[in-house]
């Protein structure tokens, strides 16, 4: 597809970052580069016309990028899931473990209305935990999980393995 080699030009490889031995994924060149990022949002709402969404949850920080301008393609509502401490209170959170640690999703306790049509969006998909994480949060707050969609899948960490298949997860890019 014409329209995804466009899109893969503009992803830029940075050796080393954040840490020797990782190839970081930069999406910054597509986002500065104006149809690109229109062919990408096109690309990323294409699978959900007609599913129905009502929410797209963003995951911070680049998921807000990619998922504010897909809910206005699929004329949905944007709802963000955060960092932890970001949120006033009440909020609903989901914690999941990295590499070294763990972190924290969390959402206004009222973000997503008893059985609304939700769908996830990130910019990657690494190890999974983060949109695992996420999807944890979306049920937690009684949506309906309508999918997930990634700009890039990195499929060597097998982050998909971690991702229950009664929803699908799309990815436009596999590297
Ligand atoms: P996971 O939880 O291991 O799947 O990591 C996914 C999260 O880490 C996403 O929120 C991404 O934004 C971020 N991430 C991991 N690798 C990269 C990368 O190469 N480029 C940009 N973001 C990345």
């Amino acid at each position: 597809d014409s329209s995804l080699t466009q899109i893969r030009a503009l992803i830029r490889a940075v050796a080393d970052f954040p840490k020797a031995g990782v190839v970081f994924r930069d999406i910054t060149p597509l986002l500065a580069d104006a149809g690109g990022f229109a062919r990408c949002v096109d690309a990323l709402a294409e699978p959900w016309q007609g599913s129905g969404v009502q929410a797209v949850c963003g995951i911070e920080s680049r998921g807000f990028i990619f998922g504010a301008a897909l809910a206005q393609k699929l004329h949905a509502g944007f709802v963000p899931l955060r960092k932890p401490n970001k949120l006033p209170p009440p909020v609903v959170a989901v914690d999941y473990a990295l590499e070294y640690g763990v972190d924290r999703l969390e959402a206004r306790n009222d973000a997503l209305r008893v059985g609304e049509r939700a769908l996830i969006v990130d910019d990657v998909l690494a190890t999974g935990g983060t949109v695992a994480a996420a999807r944890a949060l979306v049920e937690k707050l009684g949506a309906q999980l309508v999918g997930a969609s990634v700009v890039i899948e990195l499929a060597a960490l097998q982050g998909r393995a971690r991702w229950q298949d009664d929803a699908p997860l799309h990815a436009l890019l596999r590297y």
